[in-house]
């Protein structure tokens, strides 16, 4: 695996590679890898030739100063992670690299990016948007992975993707869970040990509504969730709303739509935590 600091260089051995016909498959990441990052990687190699992992902690998308700064970071044991993969090429750019003057773009995703993280983070999204465009302006990917852990930033990359014709096919990979269930995230790292411990509630709390949810309505289900969570003083739900999996707009009811979506953000003391759970797609 090469680990490559410029755009240029980047540019320049992705120019190559297409020339060849290769085709490039994109995982981008802000680093602190764990499993859900190597499963994109995975999927990844399944579908193209090359893959080629980022790695760039992005200030835009950051609406907190001491979120961006407590951000777990360890370059180098990601490095040696990622040479047990199918990566072969890693990008670890500068800030200045990839905004080498200030980016003063604003999108405008229309309800997409106005409910759940985007109403409590604002600004997070054209943050997301920001730099997600400009990496694939450098990778020039013909396909990108994400996870569905952040179910609403898929929505969004879609949008942005159409809205600029980039022509980049997203690919959405399922949520890789611990064996207790919590889902996999670099922020789990920050947690204190007694609320490690106790994080399960989430996913335990979003997998038991979906039996729940068999015979009772969505405001009941949504009340389930919150109710069980909001009930160990450790942790506060931020939001728990019941969505459209396209529009990501709030059901009122289970019929309303042929893909619905439960998403989630809870507090664990100052360590925000997200999740979701589908409750019903297309194929079921
Ligand atoms: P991050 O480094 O948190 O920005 O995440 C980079 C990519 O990995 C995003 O597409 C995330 O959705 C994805 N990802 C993060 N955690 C998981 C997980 N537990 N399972 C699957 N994908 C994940």
């Amino acid at each position: 695996m090469d680990v490559i600091e410029t755009s240029e260089q980047l540019t320049s051995r992705i120019t190559r590679l297409k020339k060849k016909g290769t085709t490039i498959g994109f995982v981008p990441t802000m680093g602190s890898l764990h499993l859900g990052h190597l499963s994109l990687i995975e999927e990844a190699h399944k579908k193209s030739d090359v893959v080629v992992v980022s790695i760039f902690v992005n200030p835009t998308q950051f609406n907190s100063s001491d979120d961006l700064k407590s951000y777990p970071r360890d370059l180098e044991k990601d490095i040696k992670l990622l040479e047990t993969t199918d990566c072969e090429l890693l990008f670890a750019p500068s800030v200045k690299e990839i905004y080498p003057e200030q980016d003063h773009r604003i999108f405008d995703f229309g309800q997409i990016d106005k409910v759940m993280e985007g109403r409590f983070r604002p600004g997070h999204f054209n943050g997301v948007a920001q730099v997600v465009s400009r990496l694939f302006q450098i990778v020039k990917p013909d396909k990108a992975f994400f996870g569905l852990k952040d179910f609403q930033q898929i929505a969004v990359i879609r949008e942005m993707v159409k809205q600029l014709e980039l022509g980049v096919d997203i690919a959405a990979c399922p949520i890789v869970r611990e064996s207790d269930g919590l889902a996999m995230s670099s922020r789990n790292l920050l947690l204190q040990p007694e609320k490690r411990k106790k994080a399960p509630i989430i996913a335990r709390s979003l997998f038991e509504s979906c039996i729940f949810a068999k015979n009772h309505s969505v405001e009941e289900t949504r009340n389930f969730v919150i109710d069980a969570i909001n009930g160990d003083k450790s942790f506060e739900v931020e939001y728990f709303d019941i969505v459209d999996g396209e529009t990501l707009q709030p059901v009122k009811n289970w019929k309303e739509s042929i893909c619905i979506v439960g998403c989630i953000a809870v507090f664990a003391g100052e360590v925000r935590l997200i999740d979701n759970v589908i409750y019903k797609n297309s194929e079921s």
